[in-house]
């Protein structure tokens, strides 16, 4: 039996070449060959991604980090792209939403994994509203915005699951799939902006929920959800990766 120390992990991979954009380097630089070949032997027959060699859950979160990597490598030779969309529209719920794995409960994170992932796979354009019955495009769109914006609640922030607390960093999962879509405008943005401002602590950097201690986290949810509300000094996202335009595009 061979033993794998510190075996490599999709969701490492990712966030490994993501602050590599971010810090400006040139991933053409990298051997990217060795990360797809390794990560093509994740991908599962019904299309989704298991994030490591030796066997583990496999869903939503890792089919966009495997989306992310190819996207961030111009290189799409790690994955099976119709494989994984046909596992990303099997993955939306009765309800609109998307569920983590096919028939589980719609989630803004895994709503946001599944739309990011459809849009750096090509499958979702900037003119997605206006072609919503495209045939690229099986998902309902309808019922997920409907479902997206049923997800800011009274206090004017956002909640992952319907009768969950709003909670800063959904205003960026269901935020940036909004965005995605072209529909953020249709985001009452003054009561979230007024939400968000209760979670940011006096310390600096935002809680999960108002009045709470602030964490990396949220913090950086709470900045990115800002900067889709077009707050001053803040840098334009590029929505599907998670980081800004600027990181995303090498500029
Ligand atoms: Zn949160």
């Amino acid at each position: 039996m061979i033993s794998i120390q510190n075996g490599s992990h999709l969701a490492s991979t990712y966030c490994a070449l993501a602050i590599l954009k971010i810090v400006g380097y040139n991933l053409s630089n990298m051997d990217s060959e060795s990360i797809l070949t390794s990560m093509r032997s994740l991908q599962q027959p019904d299309g989704s991604f298991m994030p490591i060699h030796i066997g583990a859950e496999r869903d939503l979160r890792f089919l966009y980090c495997a989306a992310a990597i190819c996207f961030m490598l111009n290189n799409w030779n790690g994955m099976d792209r119709e494989k994984a969309k046909e596992y990303i529209l099997n993955c939306q719920s009765y309800d609109g939403g998307f569920g983590l794995t096919p028939g589980s409960e719609s989630h803004g994170g895994a709503t946001y994994c599944a739309i990011a992932s459809l849009r750096l796979m090509g499958f979702i354009g900037d003119d997605c509203l206006s072609n919503a019955s495209a045939p690229s495009s099986k998902a309902n769109i309808q019922s997920l915005l409907d479902w997206s914006l049923q997800r800011q609640v009274a206090d004017g922030g956002i909640q992952g699951r319907p009768n969950k607390p709003s909670d800063t960093c959904y205003a960026f999962w269901i935020g940036a799939t909004m965005g995605t879509l072209g529909a953020n405008k249709f985001i009452d943005e003054k009561a979230l902006r007024s939400f968000l401002l209760t979670c940011q602590s006096e310390c600096g950097g935002f809680g999960k929920f108002p009045q709470e201690l602030p964490d990396l986290y949220h913090s950086y949810y709470g900045l990115a959800a800002f900067s889709i509300l077009g707050e001053a000094g803040l840098k334009p996202l590029c929505l599907e990766l998670g980081v800004t335009e600027a990181a995303a595009t090498g500029l």
